[in-house]
């Protein structure tokens, strides 16, 4: 990859259909991260790797619409490894805190359900016909559907799990009591008799999110803001990429994650952008 003025980058490998043997799912990783040594930029090496549809004799490989939003959600991770420009390579590209890593990823899952965006290479395959904006707004609308429900679930996970990683002292008492009690400030059913939520929560025990999990819904939060920062100037405003690239891509973990994000936004995040892209405001 190249700079706009022909700077060398970074060398991206990308790995996009099945085969006998490769692990499924989708991801993005670093064979050789970027450091600054005695004067000399070492750029990275980046992967992306997907299991897209093949295409056959008959058809070309015809994308679902998740398959594109986990190809740019995993390309905004690979972003932020080949655009960096740190000197060191511990704090270099994605390196940075559990709850900032998602926001370039995320953010890129935004310009999905843009018909100006969709309008540049989202056609029928055989008539070359346009994606219609009724399916467009059928797909936000289906995305959006139950969101007042799914959000509190989210944010009851979030708090059970900084309830229980702020204990101070060995716990003895009832498991369910005190997860009721962790999670009643966004209580929204009744809880059902015989069932535990902590039991069975592994993601926050074993799976690497220990006062973690609330990263989920903030890096919605962050991404929705940062990209209302795009409905502001123009979605392939070059101003505001240029700001996102310099503020947050480039710095890695090398200043504090909400300092990065002021100076690309000029303020912090508010929920507002969020609760709009949810339809609830
Ligand atoms: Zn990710």
């Amino acid at each position: 990859m190249m700079d706009a003025n022909g700077d060398f980058l970074a060398v991206l490998f990308t790995d996009f259909h099945p085969r006998e043997g490769k692990r499924s799912g989708a991801w993005m990783s670093s064979f050789k991260s970027q450091f600054i040594k005695n004067g000399a930029d070492s750029r990275p090496h980046i992967t992306i790797v997907m299991n897209f549809t093949r295409p056959t004799e008959t058809k070309p490989a015809l994308l679902t619409f998740d398959e594109v939003e986990t190809f740019l959600h995993e390309f905004g991770h690979a972003l932020h490894g080949m655009l960096a420009k740190s000197t060191y390579e511990t704090l270099s590209g994605t390196s940075v805190y559990r709850d900032f890593v998602e926001l370039p990823s995320q953010i890129m899952e935004n310009w999905l359900v843009e018909k100006e965006y969709l309008d540049k290479f989202a056609f029928h395959y055989q008539t070359g016909e346009k994606m219609p904006a009724e399916l467009v707004q059928k797909i936000i609308n289906a995305a959006n559907y139950n969101i007042g429900y799914l959000t509190f679930r989210q944010l009851s996970f979030g708090y059970l799990d900084m309830a229980w990683h702020t204990l101070e002292q060995p716990f003895d008492g009832d498991v369910r009591e005190f997860e009721q009690k962790a999670m009643l400030p966004v209580k929204l059913l009744p809880v059902v008799p015989g069932t535990s939520m902590s039991t069975a929560f592994g993601h926050i025990f074993s799976g690497g999110y220990a006062a973690g999990y609330y990263s989920y819904k903030w890096a919605e939060v962050l991404d929705a803001d940062a990209f209302a920062a795009f409905k502001e100037n123009g979605i392939f405003d070059k101003k505001t990429a240029q700001s996102f690239r310099v503020n947050v891509l480039e710095k890695g973990n090398t200043e504090e994650p909400m300092a990065l994000y002021k100076r690309f936004r000029g303020h912090e995040p508010t929920v507002d952008a969020l609760l709009e892209r949810n339809g609830v405001k």
